[in-house]
């Protein structure tokens, strides 16, 4: 007999060259106006357009990479659009998440501390192999940075989370945040 079930689509032999489909669950955290919607939309669609926000609600956006070792990643994108306002809602928002990308702006010391405010959320309530990603955005400006690499970097490390900056409004970094995302996720698939 063959031993195939009907309406599985299983490539035969599975062999380590076989691509591996990953979807997960991404939020995205941080204070209003960091810039976490152009984010999403620079990634997604490759432009940056401050205006075409959405105001109520939860977005959802999905876009999928693939990775060098023929990895497709599949991210299902959950962004805020004001929440941040409903703290209490946020545990729902979270749950299942595979990966959260705390967003601070190198302009705001106040939104770096919201920032690690919701790093410790996330360590209390969020999954326990979750990828934590700390973004610094508006790297192009430059000249009002008031929040330096060596601290974000150092807050990074002591709690195990991947550092980058980017800039929504450049696109610098924004295509490197998700493929480094995507190297760290854990290696199973899903249906
Ligand atoms: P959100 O509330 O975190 O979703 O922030 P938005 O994505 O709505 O961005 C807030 C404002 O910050 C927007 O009006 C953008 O003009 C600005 N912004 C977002 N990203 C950048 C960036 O990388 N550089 C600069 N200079 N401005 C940005």
């Amino acid at each position: 007999s063959s031993g195939k079930l009907s309406g599985l689509n299983t490539e035969s032999g599975g062999g380590a060259t076989d691509p591996k489909n990953l979807k997960v669950k991404l939020v995205l955290l941080g204070d209003s106006g960091v810039g976490k919607s152009c984010i999403v939309l620079r990634f997604v669609r490759g432009q940056f357009d401050p205006t075409s926000k959405v105001t109520v609600g939860a977005s959802f956006l999905s876009q999928t990479i693939a990775l060098q070792d023929s990895t497709t990643v599949k991210f299902e994108i959950w962004d805020t659009a004001g929440q941040e306002r409903y703290a209490a809602l946020a545990p729902l928002y979270y749950r299942g998440a595979a990966v959260a990308v705390v967003v601070y702006d190198i302009t705001s010391p106040e939104s770096f501390n919201k920032a690690q405010y919701w790093v410790k959320e996330l360590q209390k309530h969020g999954s326990p192999n979750i990828v934590l990603a700390l973004v610094g955005n508006k790297a192009d400006l430059q000249e009002n940075r008031e929040v330096s690499i060596e601290d974000a970097k150092g807050y990074a490390e002591k709690n195990g989370m991947f550092f980058i900056e980017t800039s929504a409004k450049t696109a610098d970094n924004i295509n490197q945040l998700f493929e480094e995302i995507a190297k760290r996720l854990p290696r199973t698939p899903t249906s």
